[in-house]
């Protein structure tokens, strides 16, 4: 059977939004009236990566891998979850290529935390700056997103077979 050097993932993730609440978004705190609400540290971004790392594995979901069930996992900083979902990469014999991720939100504006968002990924996913992407879309004023009730992330990632 013909083996192909490269996989694609693709990552998804919702939280809802509450008042008083820490925002955590790619492993950055942003300043804002309003967090979002989950299990763990409730990084939308950092979800949908992971995500799209096990995906390009055929490797399952994150919730396979860190149930919310588990009492580990309440409160949990979500960069342990892409951290291990990188040496599940690694351990597979395959590198990151790059990723691309976009965040749908009404408020804040991202535009000025896009340079640490991006930083605080590349270090996580151990790759350099310039293979990643992040782009940040507001609702428009329309549906959860728009209505600042929920903060969305997608993102998409290329491996590469590791060639040592
Ligand atoms: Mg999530």
């Amino acid at each position: 059977m013909w083996a192909s050097n490269f996989r694609v993932g693709q990552g998804h993730d919702t939280h809802r939004l509450e008042a008083g609440l820490p925002l955590m978004l790619g492993g950055v705190k942003i300043p804002h009236t309003h967090g979002a609400v989950g299990h763990s540290d409730a990084d939308v971004l950092l979800h949908c990566l992971t995500d799209a790392l096990f995906g390009a594995l055929a490797a399952g979901d994150i919730g396979e891998w860190f149930p919310d069930t588990d009492p580990a996992n309440k409160k949990a900083d979500s960069r342990r979850f892409l951290q291990a979902a990188v040496e599940e990469v690694r351990s597979k014999g395959w590198a990151i290529v790059n990723v691309d991720c976009t965040v749908h939100l009404e408020q804040p504006k991202l535009a000025k935390h896009k340079p640490a968002i991006r930083q605080s990924l590349a270090t996580l996913l151990e790759i350099e700056l310039d293979r990643v992407g992040l782009k940040a879309k507001t609702g428009e004023g329309l549906g959860p997103v728009g209505e600042g009730r929920a903060i969305v992330a997608d993102a998409v990632v290329l491996l590469e077979r590791n060639p040592i």
